[in-house]
C-alpha cells in the first residue's frame, strides 16, 4: 500500500466498506472488487487534490458490472463468427440452461432409480437425432481435443494420412498437422498443395496407417489448377476416413451451398466426422465427433477422453441448442436482406435527427471463425467517422465496428435486434464525448 500522509478528504478503506450503500454490492461482487473500486477513487482524489462531493457515490459508479473481467459486446462487425470475441452467441434458451445447470444437477446421475448413469447421454441423443446417419455421437472440449482424441486413439504411434492441400493452420497459429504430431502420430502428408489424387493416398497407405483425415480449408480457398479428393472416393480405401468439418454444420445449409456438413461426409462414406460446436452450430465452445459407433466407443473408453470431457455447463447449453429453438448464428447466416436494409434505413434515419455523421452504404456480412470463408452475406452498413470507434469500444454497452477504408463501420447483422435502442444511446455518447473534446480543443465550453 501507499505511504500518502492521512487525508481528511479521503475515508479509511474499512469505514468506506462499511458504508450501507455498498453492502448490496459486497454481496454481489465479493469484497476484493469493492475495495479495488474504493482504492481507485482514493487514489483519483489523492492526485485531484480536489474536495470530493459523494465518495462512496463514485466507488458505485466505478464498480464493474460483473464478478468477470469479461465484457459483454454488441457485435456490429457483420462478421457472424469471430474468435476474439466469443464466436457464437448462444440462445436464450441456452442461457437458461445454464442457469438451470449452474447449481447441483444430474449430470450423471439417474433420479429415478437413484443411481449413477452415463455423462452427457441427452446430448448424444440430440446429436444422433439432427445426424441421421450417425450411429454415435461424443461430445469434448473442442474441435482441437476432438482431433487429438482421435489421433492418440486410433492412431497411437501409427500415421496420420493428409493431404498437403489441406495442411491448415487454425486460429492462434495452431496447425492440424502439428496438434496430430504432437500425439505421437506420424503425420504422413500426400499430394501437393494444389492437387492431391486417390492415388497419391493409396500410395501412402500401409499397415503403419492409422487413418486418413480429410480437413476442410475452413479459412481460405484455393483456385486455380486445384483438385481434391471427395469423401465419397476417400471412403473406398482399406482404412477408416476421418472428416474434420470445422463449422460444425450438421446437415446443408442453402446459404452456404459450399460449406460441408456433418450429414453429408457420413453418406458419403466417412467414418468420423468433426467439428465445433460453437461454429456454425451455434453453442458452447466444444467439439463434437459423429459416426460409426465401435470407433466412437474406442475414443470414448481411451483414457484422454476423461481429461477432454465437458462439464455440465456446456453439456446444458448444447443440448438447449440442439433441442431449443434456432440459434441466434442462424437467424444472422438467413436474415432477410431487406428487412435488414429496412432496420439499417430506420437507424441511419435515427442518427441523422441526431445530426450525427452518417451514411448508409452496401457492405456485406462474412461468417468468418473458420467457416465458409468466401462466402458474402450481401448487406448494409452505417458509416460513421473513424473517430467513434475506440470511444464506442471502450463504452457501456461495448460496442465493437469493423474499420474499413478510414471508416468505422456499423453493421446491424448480428446486432440482436432489441438492442438497437441501446446500440444508438452508445453512439450518441460517443458523439457527445467527442463534441465535448472538440469543444475543449477550440476552447469553447
Ligand atoms: C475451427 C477448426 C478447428 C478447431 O476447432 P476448435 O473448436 O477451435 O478447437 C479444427 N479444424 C477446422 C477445419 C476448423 O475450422
Amino acid at each position: 500500500m501507499s505511504t500518502r500522509p492521512a487525508d481528511s478528504r479521503i475515508p479509511r478503506t474499512d469505514l468506506a466498506l462499511a458504508d450501507p450503500r455498498l453492502a448490496a454490492a459486497r454481496r454481489r461482487l465479493g469484497d476484493r472488487i469493492v475495495k479495488g473500486a474504493i482504492h481507485a477513487v482514493q487514489a483519483t482524489t489523492w492526485a485531484s487534490g480536489g474536495p470530493v462531493d459523494d465518495f462512496v457515490g463514485e466507488v458505485l459508479s466505478g464498480l464493474p458490472e460483473y464478478a468477470t473481467s469479461l465484457t459483454p459486446i454488441l457485435n456490429a462487425t457483420g462478421v457472424l463468427l469471430h474468435t476474439n470475441i466469443g464466436r457464437a452467441p448462444l440462445s436464450a434458451a441456452a442461457g437458461e440452461a445454464l442457469t438451470a445447470a449452474m447449481g447441483y444437477a444430474d449430470v450423471e446421475y439417474d433420479l429415478l432409480a437413484g443411481r449413477r448413469t452415463g455423462r452427457g447421454t441427452a446430448v448424444r441423443d440430440e446429436l444422433v437425432r439432427a445426424v441421421p446417419p450417425a450411429q454415435d455421437a461424443l461430445v469434448v472440449n473442442n474441435g482441437a481435443a476432438a482431433l487429438v482424441l482421435t489421433a492418440v486413439a486410433l492412431a497411437p504411434q501409427r500415421e496420420v494420412v493428409i493431404s498437403r492441400g489441406e495442411m491448415v493452420e487454425i486460429g492462434g497459429s495452431f496447425r492440424i498437422a502439428e496438434i496430430i504430431a504432437s500425439t505421437g502420430a506420424h503425420v504422413r502428408e500426400v499430394g501437393s498443395t494444389n492437387r492431391t489424387r486417390l492415388t497419391d493416398y493409396r500410395a501412402a497407405i500401409g499397415a503403419d496407417t492409422g487413418f486418413v483425415l480429410k480437413v476442410h480449408p475452413s479459412n481460405f480457398s484455393v483456385h486455380g489448377f486445384v483438385s481434391e479428393v471427395p469423401v465419397t472416393q476417400l471412403a473406398t480405401l482399406p482404412v477408416p476416413l476421418v472428416a474434420d468439418v470445422g463449422s460444425g454444420l450438421l446437415g446443408p445449409d442453402p446459404a452456404l451451398p459450399h460449406e460441408p456438413d456433418a450429414s453429408t461426409w457420413l453418406s458419403a462414406g466417412a467414418d468420423l466426422v468433426i467439428g465445433s460446436g460453437d461454429k456454425l452450430l451455434g453453442g458452447p465452445q466444444s467439439g463434437i465427433i459423429l459416426g460409426n459407433s465401435e470407433l466412437i466407443d474406442k475414443l470414448r473408453r481411451h483414457p484422454m477422453a476423461r481429461a477432454m470431457r465437458v462439464g455440465k455447463l456446456t453439456l446444458a447449453a448444447l443440448e438447449a441448442t440442439l433441442s431449443g429453438p434456432p440459434p441466434p448464428i442462424h437467424e444472422m447466416l438467413h436474415c432477410v436482406p431487406e428487412v435488414l436494409r429496412g432496420r439499417t434505413q430506420e437507424f441511419h434515419q435515427r442518427l441523422v435527427e441526431r445530426e450525427i455523421p452518417a451514411r448508409m452504404i452496401p457492405s456485406s456480412g462474412v461468417v468468418g471463425g473458420g467457416s465458409a470463408s468466401a462466402v458474402r452475406l450481401p448487406g448494409w452498413a452505417i458509416e460513421i467517422p473513424l473517430a467513434f470507434a475506440k470511444i464506442l469500444r471502450i463504452g457501456r454497452p461495448s460496442v465493437v465496428g469493423r474499420i474499413e477504408g478510414g471508416q468505422c463501420l456499423i453493421d446491424l447483422r448480428c446486432v440482436p435486434t432489441n438492442q438497437d435502442p441501446h446500440l444508438l444511446e452508445a453512439i450518441q455518447s460517443a458523439a457527445n464525448v467527442i463534441a465535448a473534446s472538440a469543444g475543449a480543443n477550440t476552447g469553447e465550453a
